[in-house]
């Protein structure tokens, strides 16, 4: 069943959210004649925050705006947030996975030709911040799990995934032998990461978040759950990862 938002009632309520937070819903650009949104507010410790990156998982971008009309307000007073609440608005008004030009946008940060990846490069590459999150989703799996990557530590996953597993179900070993206990096992180290990317030519978003951060997060909730859960699960996987965030800027642990 797709419980997806429509469109037309998703860019209101984004309207609305941008108004009570105090601040615009920018256009940062167009991309397969639709606008690609972007809200900015909040001070403190510097965090993107992106969903939507494939059409066909509307839970991300359910969960960031669940995230922005009930949570956000209270963290803006300890967080600079740059959100990009959908970005292939092509793709989730239609329910694809693709773009509009047929190709996934998730492999497309290293493309220069590729619209999205020219407009956030343009418009991130000198900024920095402290954190990146993907709110992302899997169609194939029935729990959730998370991928992260990060320069130096420390790692947020097992508590992010502790405070979601209250929330909805754990993709388990069944489900991929790839992920443990929702977790994807990180590399022996983390510290030759930008050089592995350097060597791949498709670059999903998470390492243009990675790139700009040096920590980011990719939340996977299993589309084959109910959209108020994986909302629910998004929503608890931001609230928890900010906690770690302001935990670390304050030196707190
Ligand atoms: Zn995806």
């Amino acid at each position: 069943m797709d419980e997806r938002m429509v469109w037309p009632e998703l860019q209101q309520r984004l309207s609305q959210v941008a108004a009570q937070l105090g601040v615009p819903l920018e256009t940062a650009g167009e991309v397969d004649a639709e606008p690609i949104y972007r809200l900015r507010f909040g001070q403190g410790a510097r965090v993107l925050l992106a969903a939507g990156i494939h059409g066909e998982e509307p839970g991300g971008v359910a969960g960031c705006l669940a995230f922005l009309e009930s949570e956000a307000a209270h963290w803006s007073r300890s967080v600079q947030f740059d959100v990009w609440p959908c970005l292939n608005p092509f793709g989730y008004i239609r329910g694809l996975r693709h773009n509009g030009r047929d190709v996934d946008p998730n492999r497309q940060f290293r493309n220069p030709e590729d619209p999205l990846s020219s407009l956030m490069w343009a418009q991130l590459k000198d900024q920095r911040f402290d954190f990146g999150l993907d709110l992302h989703e899997d169609s194939d799996f029935t729990g959730f799990y998370i991928y992260e990557t990060t320069e130096q530590g420390p790692w947020f996953r097992r508590r992010v995934r502790d405070a979601m597993a209250r929330v909805g179900p754990v993709c388990e070993w069944a489900d991929d032998p790839t992920v443990r206990r929702g977790l994807v096992p990180r590399g022996r180290s983390a510290a030759p990461l930008r050089e592995r990317f350097q060597q791949r030519r498709l670059w999903p978003l998470a390492f243009l978040l990675f790139e700009l951060s040096g920590h980011a997060m990719t939340i996977e909730t299993p589309v084959l759950q109910p959209l108020a859960v994986r909302s629910r699960l998004q929503v608890t996987a931001v609230n928890t990862a900010l906690e770690l965030v302001l935990r670390q800027k304050t030196g707190f642990s």
